[in-house]
């Protein structure tokens, strides 16, 4: 649907991590009323409505993911069935009920539990200052075929993670943050993609005392997702007694609990 200029740029100030969601309801504001473009007029009869009954509208989780899927050439790994499955997951959990009684007053979106996938390193959907954040990596791997010593890899690796030496690439492991590029440009197949998956980082948040998210180590499968995000909503759920965030019994307590076994 079409947007007004004013409407459009009002939405923009919206945070984030509920924008999409606002954005829907006023579309829907605007459809209901027979229009064709959103208008300021939709986006504060939406506004009054959702203030009115914001309760209703927390579902008590967030999943957001990168444009990736959308055809981003920059994804390291693909795996479109992965935000169903955890739409899926978390459903099931009731995380509402669970807010309810821990929170004391009406439940709002910032008490809401959030998880933010990013199909590459350049985390667009902003995994650092999630709850829990999954970003697709792609490690690359050096083969026994011969390098021309072209430097395409070189010039691609915005980390500097890599340098040929005797005719050879290398690359620094502590540096590499497993964008996959190098691996893509490469024309004599001496770089190729290695292992591919997901890295995890948990505990972000903004607020009165943001926090970036701490790394579990390792490129981890598709499968290890879910099993990991069942443990940290046990954990979650065990540890939370007025609705803290995520982030806050990290700090607290370490990550150690977490680790995939
Ligand atoms: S995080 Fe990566 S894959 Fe996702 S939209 Fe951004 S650049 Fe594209
Ligand atoms: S995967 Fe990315 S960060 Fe790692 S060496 Fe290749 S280009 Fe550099
Ligand atoms: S891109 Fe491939 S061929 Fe070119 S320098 Fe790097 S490893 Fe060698």
């Amino acid at each position: 649907m079409q947007w007004s200029d004013e409407a459009s740029k009002t939405i923009s100030k919206v945070p984030f991590f509920i924008r999409k969601r606002v954005k829907r309801k006023v579309e829907e504001e605007a459809a209901g009323a027979g229009a064709r473009q959103v208008t300021m007029e939709h986006v504060r009869a939406s506004q009054k409505r959702f203030l009115n009954r914001m309760e209703d509208e927390v579902k008590g989780y967030q999943i957001e993911t990168c444009f990736g899927p959308s055809g981003c050439p920059n994804r390291a790994v693909e795996y479109d069935g992965l935000i169903e499955d955890l739409e899926n997951q978390l459903s099931k959990r009731n995380l509402k009920a669970f807010l309810k009684k821990k929170v004391n007053g009406p439940l709002k979106m910032h008490h809401e539990f959030r998880i933010s996938i990013s199909d590459c390193p350049n985390a667009c959907s902003r995994p650092q200052i999630a709850d829990i954040g999954i970003i697709g990596a792609c490690a690359p791997a050096i083969t026994d075929m011969g390098c021309d010593e072209c430097g395409a890899c070189v010039d691609t690796c915005k980390e500097e993670a890599l340098f040929l030496n005797a005719g050879r690439p290398f690359i620094h492991p502590e540096k590499c943050i497993y964008c996959g590029q190098c691996a893509r440009v490469c024309p004599t197949g001496t770089l190729t993609e290695g292992q591919k998956g997901f890295r995890i980082q948990v505990g972000g948040k903004l607020g009165r005392h943001p926090r970036l998210a701490t790394e579990i180590p390792g490129i981890h499968t598709p499968q290890d997702i879910p099993k990991f995000i069942d443990r940290c909503l046990d954990y979650y759920q065990t540890h939370c007694q007025k609705g803290e965030r995520f982030g806050e019994m990290i700090e607290k307590n370490g990550v150690e609990e977490l680790w995939i076994a």
